[in-house]
């Protein structure tokens, strides 16, 4: 007997990489390339080292007061965490509790089959169609959960929202979790149904719209019911998760609307003009409404240009799965890095020999 087989195993999240070379091109882990607000680095000034010897606040009051102004709700109704990852971790836990499996797209946010595992969750994956679009009959077995992503990712694809609450209206015996991770980028948001189903969760990040990977910040919004089990289970497992630091700049970028609406224009102005581009250079995509682009060439193949691009110091990211393994995923970036990823395509693309 060995003391390894007790041991919780589990085949880990791959993140995308965060290599740090001079000069690169970094459109690989759909971070914005933007800073965040100037009210952050303000709020960043404004903390005095010394703070930091007494425990953060374990409601992380202003921070969920700050969201629930800006989106409308009740503090009751936010749950905060450490970035959307464990915010929806927090949820898997406390929401996924049944026998029946728990469903998400085959085609999907590779971090949610490794909670279900993480936390011996049974769950089935629903096939895309070829279009990666959802199909709406596959959200109606009887099942232990439901997780969508919207926009999907790594797609981009945004469902509608009428779509959407058909699959709530239907499982008022189950959670419904829908990732809004990238919805800031022009795709419409199901916050306002929060209201009418007790069932509905949305979970947002601070990550890409607001420009703030790097402080690990992420919302969940729902009914009092579904924020109330969701905190009981997070303060069974870590009171403090918010630090003063993050409570602080995160409040700070809640509080400027209009930054958050110049950085989310410009980066979709950007991601239609880099559409416009990839289709000129042969690519073909599903039309993204997140801050990247979905995309495969007709001629030439995703790895091989992945691989070529990387030589060139441009990072962007590519998945070895079935179905998805002739796609690259790329994060729209600023005008001028966009510019030089298209040069490097050029390049690539004339240089390569038909497969
Ligand atoms: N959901 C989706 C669909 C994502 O792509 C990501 C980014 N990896 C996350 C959640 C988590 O992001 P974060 O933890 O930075 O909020």
């Amino acid at each position: 007997m060995s003391f390894e087989q007790n041991i919780r195993r589990v085949v880990p999240y791959v993140p995308g990489e965060q290599p740090n070379r001079p000069g690169m091109i970094k459109l690989n882990t759909n971070e914005c390339p933007y800073p965040p607000s100037p009210r952050v680095a303000e709020a960043l000034k404004g903390l005095e080292a010394k703070q930091l010897r007494l425990y953060s606040d374990p409601t992380a009051g202003e921070l969920v007061r700050a969201l629930a102004d800006r989106y409308g709700v009740e503090p009751e109704q936010v749950f905060v965490g450490v970035g959307s990852d464990d915010v929806l971790a927090m949820a898997f836990l406390t929401f996924f509790n049944s026998e029946r499996p728990i469903l998400f797209p085959d085609i999907t946010y590779s971090f949610y089959d490794v909670w279900a595992e993480l936390f011996r969750i049974p769950y089935r994956t629903c096939p895309l169609r070829d279009d990666f679009s959802l199909r709406m009959e596959d959200y109606m077995q009887p099942n232990g959960g439901i997780v969508i992503p919207n926009p999907n990712a790594p797609t981009g694809l945004l469902e509608r929202v009428e779509n959407l609450e058909q699959i709530i209206a239907a499982n008022p015996d189950s959670v419904v979790i829908i990732d809004e991770a990238y919805v800031d980028f022009g795709g419409e948001s199901v916050l306002p149904l929060v209201d009418k189903y007790e069932n509905l969760l949305v979970v947002q990040t601070f990550s890409k719209s607001r420009a703030m990977a790097g402080a690990r910040i992420g919302f969940a919004i729902g009914s009092r019911k579904l924020i109330g089990y969701l905190n009981d289970v997070k303060f069974s497992f870590n009171s403090y998760t918010m630090s003063r630091m993050s409570l602080a700049v995160g409040r700070a970028a809640v509080e400027d609307e209009t930054y958050f609406r110049e950085i989310t224009a410009k980066i979709v102005e950007t991601r239609e003009k880099s559409k416009r581009q990839l289709a000129a250079l042969g690519f073909s995509f599903p039309d993204s409404k997140a801050n990247f682009i979905f995309a495969t060439h007709g001629r030439v193949n995703a790895e091989q240009i992945f691989m070529a691009l990387r030589e060139r110091n441009i990072y962007v990211r590519y998945f070895k799965k079935p179905r998805i393994d002739n796609y690259l995923r790329i994060t729209v970036g600023t005008p001028e890095q966009m510019e030089a990823l298209m040069e490097a395509l050029r390049e690539i693309l004339n240089g390569s020999t038909d497969q």
